[in-house]
């Protein structure tokens, strides 16, 4: 399977490439940065320290879809909104891990897959999948009476969004496992005279700093007892890796937004 990677500069990008590189049955095929990159030119393996794999770093995406399979996308939403356009008009598998997508933007992602497959999710790695999984069951367990859910993330210095994807995923697990709105529950920030937590609300809290891939907890407090459910990623291969195996499931499949847990097989 012929694979572009779009933002094949950053840090999920090169990442990417040494991923697609690794994997039987995808190759890497194009790469995309923004026009005027500094990167634009250069060869995208001898990039991501693989050495030199004769595909060379593009400011066209247009052009790039047309010969691929399939998009690896992690980007920023502007730009994936864009990309999604681009991936429908090509009928090509579209893999977004990029977080941070207003309900705009997701909208727009949403009329995309009625013309190609789309697998959109905050968290590429089974690990948080799984979580999900269980944070749902758990959420359902524990009456909202009895037990507050708050979800804590902490990331690198250098990421831009807030709360992380992965937060808001398991916040969305949570959420559906009580049978709410998250929207309507969600308290993303704290600060001052707050007054005291209201009942079944899931609260977030952020936390930023050095080189941290991404750690989360949810964190189920109850009367006289706790439950913590926690993921600590090492590595964004981890990320990248779930990104390519995304994109061999979505090859060839009908057009749709589908998400991680359809493609490790853990259920709606
Ligand atoms: P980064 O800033 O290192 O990389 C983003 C790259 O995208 C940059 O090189 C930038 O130049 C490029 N880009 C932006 N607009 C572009 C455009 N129009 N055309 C081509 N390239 C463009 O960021 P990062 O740490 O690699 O993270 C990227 C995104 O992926 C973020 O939204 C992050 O939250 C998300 N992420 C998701 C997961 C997941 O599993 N879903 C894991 C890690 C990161």
């Amino acid at each position: 399977m012929g694979l572009v990677v779009v933002g094949a500069a950053g840090r999920m990008g090169r990442t990417l490439i040494r991923a697609i590189h690794e994997a039987p049955g995808a190759e890497l095929c194009g790469a995309v940065e923004r026009e005027g990159s500094a990167f634009v030119g250069q060869d995208a393996g001898e990039l991501a320290g693989v050495g030199k794999l004769g595909v060379s770093i593009s400011d066209d995406p247009l052009q790039a879809f047309a010969s691929a399979d399939g998009v690896l996308d992690f980007t920023a939403p502007a730009a994936t909104v864009q990309f999604s356009g681009y991936a429908a008009q090509a009928r090509i598998a579209h893999v977004i891990g990029t977080t941070g997508c207003s309900p705009e933007d997701d909208a727009r992602i949403a009329a995309a897959a009625r013309h190609a497959p789309i697998v959109k999710s905050g968290n590429m790695s089974l690990g948080v999948n799984l979580l999900a999984v269980l944070v749902e069951q758990a959420a359902r367990a524990l009456d909202a009476a009895d037990f507050d859910i708050e979800v804590l993330e902490m990331h690198h210095r250098h990421k831009v969004d807030a709360p992380s994807g992965t937060a808001l995923l398991l916040g969305q697990a949570a959420a559906t496992g009580r049978g709410i709105d998250l929207a309507d529950n969600a308290v993303r920030v704290r600060d001052g005279h707050t007054g005291p937590r209201e009942e079944g609300a899931i609260g977030f809290a952020t936390l930023r700093g050095g080189s941290v891939v991404g750690d989360h907890s949810i964190i189920l407090a109850g009367p006289g007892e706790r439950i913590v459910l926690s993921h600590h990623a090492e590595d964004r291969a981890l990320f990248a890796r779930g990104a390519v195996k995304a994109a061999l499931w979505a090859h060839a499949r009908k057009p749709g937004l589908y998400s991680m847990r359809d493609v490790l097989g853990l259920g709606a």
